[in-house]
């Protein structure tokens, strides 16, 4: 299914379509059509309301650009069929990896800093005791 439409315009046609196709995904998936988390800027997938304010609310506010998976709306997360998806996981992964490598790496650089500060005062002292 094209999402492309929640990053458009919310004056143009595609903005219009999209948003009657997501609250009619929606309101074939919610258990409680008046419980809707409510995707908007606003709401954040947070507050429930309903179809009609829902929809107030992407024309007024907008839509979450980056809510291509409506996972809060019954939607399952694909896991191998969108590359979309999957790549920006794999970047996600990626730069994590990163993160906590420089982490890693700048830790033991510390602690090679403090032992060999820590070697120097021990020989320091021995050679006072000594
Ligand atoms: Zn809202």
């Amino acid at each position: 299914m094209d999402r492309a439409w929640i990053k458009m315009d919310r004056r143009s046609h595609e903005y219009e379509v999209g948003v009657d196709m997501f609250l009619d995904f929606v309101s074939r998936h919610a258990s409680d059509p008046n419980q809707i988390r409510c995707p908007c800027l606003d709401c954040g997938n947070v507050k429930p309301g309903t179809i009609r304010t829902i929809k107030d609310h992407l024309f007024c506010i907008g839509i979450i650009n980056t809510y291509d998976v409506w996972y809060y709306h019954g939607e399952d997360v694909p896991s191998s069929s969108s590359t979309n998806v999957k790549s920006s996981n794999y970047k996600e992964d990626h730069f994590r990896d990163n993160t906590v490598e420089m982490v890693q790496a700048a830790h033991e650089l510390v602690i090679q800093k403090s032992l060999s500060s820590y070697l120097l005062m021990l020989r320091n002292q021995s050679t006072l005791v000594v």
